[in-house]
């Protein structure tokens, strides 16, 4: 008892006294790795970060705190980089219930190219896909944080499935009430028979519900209405173009009273843009805080369908059979195309892509996804993400400015940056440990040494046994189907 007692009084005594720290316990250390700064657009070399649950814990010089933590498992980051976990803010899950499995493998491939956050922009699954955020939220289903639109808002019998018909003003405050009741994380919406004023008045009533609202802009509108009715992300760079179009009113309205077709409209806007015009809108972006998810990698995919013989992919061998038939369609259509529409195709892309560094200099916030998933022939998920990237700096943005797009953008859209976006105390323990630095090179993003999710370490040999696994389910599925 005595000898309890005086235990007890000398760890009192050690605590108290400023030569012996306290030791603080958690659960990973990386060690002497250089954290990557986004923000700030800098490295800091010989850093320590301990992870406790799914926090960071304690970040410092690795000196101070090895000094003043212990945890159950070091990860070596020398000659590492420690970055936030990338985010692809533009995917799809779909093809119809028989290609749910399917989809649900595509979570892995994400996580294993460094991706710890996916923005799901309705597909035909919307319940499953919403069934998924929450199980991995919860820690039943292994994958990358899921935020979901649920099922889109669109207009009475529409070309896409998964949708919520919308075809008046009662229609569509249900719509909204029902999203709400989903729990969705944004609303998505499409226009390919809704009617533009509702489009509007959709935006209108999601901003005032107080739901972040993203879609496709209506032929008959001006993007700077959608801006003004309060949408919150521009998807597709295509309509980031239609902006800077000096008549784009002119075209919007002499498309809405049928005196143009849908083929006409566009070659006007193709040939109307006028970088004066294209500025003063995207310094409205800017200024409401519009970002725009350029897409580009999907965008270059279809544009040269002619000339990229995607057949022979190493890549085919992550997507499984169901999900690959679902790109035939592009194909086909590709196929029949005239020399002259493929090379129309060709310039359409390059027009559209160089206004990427306008938007950039405009001050807008460029945001990093894909458009991967089925029905997007050959935009594979997880690599994908760092397809765009790659397509960003060649397009003239900064290694600094992609990386940004793909680790701070998708949490400042969401309003999650006190979060995510950054390797701090009090933030989410999702990161990537790279062989190289990402900030002078974006293909470092490619170089994954570790992912860490909620916490948890996939080493290289984790995110290897990842791929393997869905490899093997995919030539499991491909052989059945031989069958
Ligand atoms: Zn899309």
């Amino acid at each position: 008892m005595m000898k309890a007692r005086s235990i007890l009084l000398a760890i009192a005594v050690a605590s108290a006294s400023p030569a012996f720290a306290a030791v603080s316990e958690g659960d990973v250390i990386v060690r002497h790795a250089t954290i990557v700064d986004v923000e700030h657009a800098r490295t800091i070399a010989d850093q320590a970060v301990v992870l406790r649950g799914g926090d960071i814990a304690a970040v410092g010089s690795d000196a101070d705190i090895a000094r003043t933590w212990r945890a159950k498992r070091t990860v070596d980051g020398s000659k590492r980089f420690l970055a936030p976990g990338l985010w692809d803010m533009h995917v799809h899950f779909g093809g119809g219930p028989e290609l749910i499995e399917e989809n649900q493998a595509l979570l892995p491939l994400y996580v294993a190219h460094g991706i710890t956050s996916i923005r799901d922009c309705s597909g035909d699954l919307p319940e499953q896909v919403l069934a998924w955020r929450d199980q991995i939220a919860a820690g039943t289903l292994s994958g990358p944080q899921l935020f979901t639109s649920g099922a889109k808002l669109e207009g009475i019998k529409p070309v896409w499935k998964g949708t919520i018909e919308v075809g008046s003003e009662a229609d569509v405050d249900a719509a909204i009430q029902r999203l709400r009741k989903d729990r969705v994380d944004f609303m998505k919406i499409t226009d390919s028979t809704l009617d533009p004023q509702l489009f509007l008045y959709a935006l209108t009533k999601a901003k005032a519900a107080g739901l972040r609202s993203s879609g496709h802009i209506p032929m008959a509108l001006t993007v700077e209405q959608a801006v003004d009715a309060g949408i919150s992300s521009i998807e597709h760079i295509d309509y980031a173009f239609k902006a800077g179009v000096r008549d784009e009113a002119a075209i919007a309205a002499d498309f809405a009273a049928g005196r143009i077709d849908r083929a006409e409209a566009n070659r006007r806007i193709d040939q109307g843009f006028d970088e004066a015009t294209a500025m003063t809108a995207y310094r409205g972006f800017a200024e409401r805080g519009v970002y725009v998810t350029p897409t580009l990698n999907g965008s270059r995919i279809l544009a040269y369908l002619d000339r990229d013989m995607h057949a022979d992919d190493a890549y085919l061998a992550y997507i499984g059979p169901k999900l690959r038939k679902t790109y035939d369609w592009r194909i086909e259509r590709a196929s029949k195309a005239s020399p002259e529409a493929i090379a129309a195709r060709h310039a359409h892309f390059e027009r559209m892509a160089a206004v990427l560094p306008m938007l950039q200099r405009a001050g807008v916030t460029i945001i990093a996804g894909t458009d991967a998933g089925f029905l997007n022939s050959f935009n594979y998920p997880g690599i994908g993400l760092h397809d765009e990237l790659k397509l960003f700096v060649e397009k003239g943005m900064t290694p600094t400015q992609a990386f940004s797009a793909a680790t701070r953008a998708g949490p400042a859209w969401f309003g999650k940056l006190d979060r995510y976006g950054s390797v701090a105390v009090g933030k989410a323990a999702d990161l990537v440990l790279l062989e190289r630095d990402p900030l002078q090179d974006i293909d470092a993003t490619r170089a994954i040494d570790a992912v860490i999710l909620r916490g948890r370490v996939y080493d290289r040999k984790a995110l290897d046994g990842m791929l393997d696994t869905t490899r093997k389910k995919v030539a499991a599925w491909n052989a059945a189907a031989a069958r």
